[in-house]
């Protein structure tokens, strides 16, 4: 038996002792864990606090503190509640905004920026939904399951144990996310054995980066229960193509209404004059992700020059396709990263469609 087997079947016998302690009578007691982007804008940190009853909304859960990694203190206000899967009801989540020690938004929170951006576009009713490609990885951070011979490049949503690894994380993480409370509208396997993908949205505004990071923070957990590693990295295999993306898709009310292609058209012709701003913000890294993804190797867009089209894959802004056939509803920005953070996807794309915001 390989070694991570063996840990997987000591992680089973693990579980059945934890059942135990989660069936234990319960007090009138609430753990909140509170869950926080901590300041590389990409892994994401969370604490657990006991509050001496259930809170009815989030101005009942009180600010907390947490420790950053230059040892200053952090305030964490919490912003968005959801119900806790793992420990269950009526234990919550909660998502955090984090201020620094002079007690403003933090440097590397984007999200109360994102929020201010948010109520001056109010009137167009901005709806978002995110694609978020993950690939998971064995605990030796070499690909989940990947047995000799195995089948790699498969085309996406394919069926069959010759292909398909991870199924089960995948389908427990949407099952947690549905119970969570997060607006997830689906899951997929993606075009390599053990890359996936579930999408979060259409949401108003602000929320849907709420519930991406919410849902992000969930796969880690579901993945610590099954010890797979869950990488948001772009190319996260050396030697493999595979990279993962985030797809964002984006609609106002009148993109939405009868003969809103002219609204989607207009937004495509402003986005093709930003290319390069929105691939410095498309990464946690100032666009040196998207160099390494963006590349003529796989089916992707040109990290050089924009393009768009209907119905095609190959291109930084798609129309789909049942979307120009009816004569409204939204495109889909296929360059943000599966690393994104999607409040800087969010700021960018309305600064450019619906603020003016040219360079
Ligand atoms: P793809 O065909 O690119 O794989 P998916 O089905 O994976 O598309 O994802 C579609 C995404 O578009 C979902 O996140 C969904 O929430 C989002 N979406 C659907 N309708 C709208 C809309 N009107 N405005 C913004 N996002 C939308
Ligand atoms: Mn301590
Ligand atoms: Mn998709
Ligand atoms: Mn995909
Ligand atoms: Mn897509």
């Amino acid at each position: 038996m390989a070694t991570f087997d063996i840990i997987r079947s000591l992680q089973k016998i693990t579980m059945s002792v934890k059942n135990h302690y989660m069936s234990l009578p319960k007090g009138t007691y609430c753990q909140v864990t509170y869950v926080w982007i901590s300041e590389d804008k990409e892994s994401l940190r969370s604490k657990t606090k006991t509050l001496c009853k259930e809170p009815a909304g989030i101005k009942d859960i009180p600010e907390w503190f947490a420790v950053s990694t230059n040892i200053t203190e952090l305030t964490l206000v919490p912003v968005k509640m959801f119900r806790d899967p793992f420990s269950l009801d009526p234990n919550k989540l909660v998502l955090c905004e984090v201020l620094d020690y002079k007690q403003v938004p933090a440097e590397t929170t984007l999200r109360s920026k994102c929020v201010e951006v948010m109520e001056k576009v109010e009137k167009f009713e901005p709806w978002f939904g995110m694609e978020q490609e993950y690939f998971l990885l064995d605990l030796d951070r070499k690909p989940y399951d990947w047995p000799p011979g195995c089948r790699f490049y498969t085309g996406s949503c394919c069926v069959g144990s010759e292909i398909i690894h991870g199924r089960d994380v995948a389908t427990c993480h949407n099952l947690a996310c549905l119970y969570a409370g997060i607006k997830i509208c689906g899951y997929n396997p993606e075009a390599i054995t053990s890359q996936w993908e579930f999408q979060i949205g259409p949401c108003l505004g602000i929320e849907m980066g709420d519930h991406l990071w919410m849902a992000r923070y969930i796969l880690h957990r579901v993945c610590e229960e099954f010890k797979v590693i869950a990488t948001l990295d772009v190319q996260p295999v050396s030697g493999h193509l595979c990279p993962s993306g985030g797809h964002v898709n984006f609609s106002t009310k009148e993109m939405r209404s009868e003969g809103g292609l002219q609204y989607i058209e207009e937004a495509i012709k402003k986005l093709s004059r930003r290319h390069s701003h929105h691939l410095s913000v498309y990464d946690p890294h100032g666009g040196a992700d998207n160099i390494r993804r963006l590349n003529s190797q796989t089916i992707t867009s040109s990290f050089k020059e924009f393009s768009s089209a209907v119905a095609a894959r190959d291109v930084s802004v798609r129309i789909p396709g049942q979307v120009f056939r009816s004569g409204h509803g939204y495109f889909e920005d296929r360059r943000p990263a599966a690393n994104c953070d999607p409040y800087s996807v969010m700021i960018a794309m309305i600064e450019t469609c619906l603020l003016g915001a040219a360079d």
